[in-house]
């Protein structure tokens, strides 16, 4: 079983994450521009539309999280969250499904879009 995919809540939580540090280095080149007041205004503003960018996708998952259907992972017992169809196990990446017709087949990302 291929673990190329992720649990979608961690997925878009690491993304929350990385738009935190990309605010952060670009607040940090505005000290390379302090010569010029309109370079540093334009970094941090850009630098702060990425921070404000990260809390609107944190309060986004944490919606997510109460759509979310809450089971326990047959491979490591631990309380998971599955979004969509088929989804990811938080801790072990165990491929997990809500739809029974889809039980014991081949994880594919693609179920969530299609309709089989
Ligand atoms: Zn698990």
């Amino acid at each position: 079983m291929a673990k190329k995919y992720k649990n979608k809540i961690n997925k878009i939580r690491s993304f929350a994450l990385s738009l935190i540090f990309i605010g952060f280095v670009i607040m940090y080149g505005a000290i390379f521009f302090r010569e010029n007041q309109l370079l540093v205004l334009i970094f941090m503003t850009l630098g702060l539309l990425c921070i404000i960018g990260s809390t609107v996708v944190y309060g986004w998952i944490g919606l997510l999280s109460t759509k979310a259907v809450q089971v326990v992972c047959p491979n490591c017992n631990r309380h998971t969250k599955v979004l969509g169809r088929v989804d990811m196990c938080m801790y072990c990446n165990e491929p997990l499904t809500l739809d029974p017709a889809l039980e014991g087949k081949d994880f594919d990302q693609d179920y969530n879009k299609k309709k089989i």
